[in-house]
């Protein structure tokens, strides 16, 4: 990131075009999909993935149980598109007995849109379920794979999904300002004219690459600098399996941690992705989130401020360069501030 380069030089447009190899092939690789990058946080791409693949009045079953599948049912009504929401609460998993007969009931659902880890709770939806759902109901899946992609597997041609969006800065380690849409190669070629915006088009943007081999606008040139380098150490980790291996390593060593001191998590673990962890605040008179917060951050480790869930809780992450030590570390921190703040925790 130290480095100006160019956003047009051959040299940049080498990086780019090794970022971009390395991003397929961790989505499975398959000469079907092609990988667009896009400038903006990962809320950009799945907005360019839903207005460019869904075309203006589709309507597109939004499985909802959290925060992040209800942000794509407000883009698609945003963009003039139709959501038909099915929701399920936060810490149940979408269904796909249902989503089959909601397709079979409703002819004029072309696809459907699920997130995979639903990072509100941290709960892992099954994707492969629904993906064979959806392709036994010849519907297209569009996935948001944002918190998942590189710790947990997402072969999007074994799924047959028409995109999967996720962005640099969560489990592949980059640094923030760029996502991307791995994407089916025809359905992306048939979507001209599609996308209600221009810089978000994801067809326009893979058309200048295949006619320039650069990106349309201005590149985020240290980020994907800084995004090869974290695929890089990636690939040393052992790649997928690797990374999702430390992951949970650390998602156990925090969750034992935490119960040992008597928080709850919000949900069980057959139902835990290996990402962020979610507890419910403890029912004491002398807690407060704040207190908590600012005492876990004198000691070294931030936390997520605040909650996106309906009941009162907390989160904390299990990724990013971080190991068992961290792991126990904030636990430890943890446990002196429920000290400093009186609170004694059953369990
Ligand atoms: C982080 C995340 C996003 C994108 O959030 P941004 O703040 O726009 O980067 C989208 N979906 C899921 C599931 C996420 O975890």
């Amino acid at each position: 990131m130290l480095v100006d380069h160019g956003s047009r030089d051959a040299a940049f447009l080498a990086i780019d075009r090794r970022v971009r190899e390395r991003l397929l092939a961790i989505a499975g690789g398959g000469v079907g999909h092609v990988c667009v990058p896009l400038q903006g946080s990962g809320t950009f791409a799945v907005e360019a993935m839903l207005g460019t693949l869904v075309p203006p009045g589709g309507r597109v079953l939004v499985l909802v149980n959290g925060a992040y599948g209800r942000r794509m049912a407000t883009i698609l009504s945003r963009i003039g598109r139709q959501p038909v929401v099915l929701e399920t609460a936060e810490d149940t998993p979408a269904e796909p007995g249902e989503v089959a007969r909601r397709l079979a009931r409703d002819p004029a659902l072309g696809h459907v849109a699920v997130v995979h880890c639903e990072t509100t709770t941290g709960l892992l939806n099954p994707l492969a379920d629904i993906a064979r759902v959806a392709s036994d109901h010849r519907r297209e899946l569009l996935v948001d794979a944002m918190s998942s992609f590189g710790a947990l597997a997402v072969d999007a041609a074994a799924l047959a999904a028409t995109a999967v969006a996720a962005s640099a800065n969560k489990c592949l380690e980059g640094v923030p300002g760029m996502g991307f849409v791995i994407a089916d190669r025809a359905r992306l070629a048939a979507a001209a004219g599609n996308a209600p915006s221009l810089s978000l088009d994801l067809h326009d943007q893979q058309a200048a690459y295949l006619a320039t081999g650069q990106w349309r606008f201005t590149p985020p040139t240290h980020v994907i600098a800084a995004l090869d380098s974290a695929l890089e150490a990636h690939a040393a980790e052992g790649g997928v399996a690797g990374r999702g291996a430390r992951y949970a390593r650390n998602c156990a060593v925090l969750v034992a941690g935490m119960r040992r001191l008597g928080f709850r998590t919000v949900l069980p673990d057959a139902l835990q992705a290996p990402i962020i962890v979610t507890f419910d605040s403890p029912d004491h008179p002398e807690f407060a989130f704040e207190r908590f917060y600012d005492g876990l951050q004198r000691r070294g480790y931030v936390i997520y401020p605040g909650k996106l869930t309906r009941r009162e809780s907390f989160r904390i992450g299990c990724i990013g360069q971080l190991g068992e030590a961290q792991m126990r570390g904030v636990a430890a921190a943890a446990a002196e501030t429920l000290a400093e703040m009186g609170v004694t925790l059953a369990g």
